[in-house]
């Protein structure tokens, strides 16, 4: 049966539920008829806060159990389709795969910033790792990463809980080394 309160349609379709997936597993499920499960994923925010590169990335299919349970939004990414139009979760990754053309230049930019990443020095491997930030990631991406964490694990974000001033405080070094890399410029 749908979730929705009071419908008495069948629940074809999956969406998250209150436990978010992750390493543990693909987390709760609810189940929704077409019609609900659509106004679900309207008013679902799962992308608050992330930056475009961190949706982009959440969304491939290799990124272990998303692919069971990922909800695409119209909004703000009007190109991906809505899961509500798809019954089986891999035609709906296939069909947004397929809508992510890569230009010629897109992978002559990415060459450049991969050559850039192999010549990193120690320690800006190291700020890498603390921002989380792939190999090939361009300053737009550094510049993303940078400000989500910042917020996040800032006091005034976290009511005045100063327990997260030592990540605050890593995240800004690492910000600091990797600005000024080569593989930034
Ligand atoms: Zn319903």
């Amino acid at each position: 049966m749908c979730d929705w309160p009071a419908c008495g349609e069948t629940g074809e379709f999956r969406a998250p539920g209150a436990v978010p997936s992750g390493f543990d597993g693909p987390g709760a499920y609810r189940w929704f008829c077409l019609e609900h499960v659509r106004q679900f994923n309207a008013g679902y925010d799962y992308f608050a806060g992330m930056t475009a590169e961190d949706i982009l990335a959440a969304q491939s299919p290799i990124h272990g159990w998303e692919r069971e349970s990922r909800v695409f939004r119209a909004d703000p990414f009007a190109q991906n389709p809505r899961w509500g139009d798809f019954a089986d979760p891999l035609d709906a990754i296939g069909a947004h795969m397929r809508m992510r053309v890569r230009t010629p230049e897109d992978m002559a930019a990415e060459r450049a910033r991969n050559a850039a990443m192999s010549l990193l020095t120690p320690d800006e491997r190291k700020a890498m790792e603390v921002l989380g930030l792939a190999a090939g990631a361009d300053r737009k991406a550094l510049r993303g990463r940078y400000s989500e964490l910042v917020r996040r694990y800032h006091p005034d974000r976290n009511g005045g809980d100063r327990s997260f001033e030592a990540k605050l405080q890593g995240v800004v070094e690492a910000y600091q080394v990797l600005r000024r890399s080569v593989a930034f410029a």
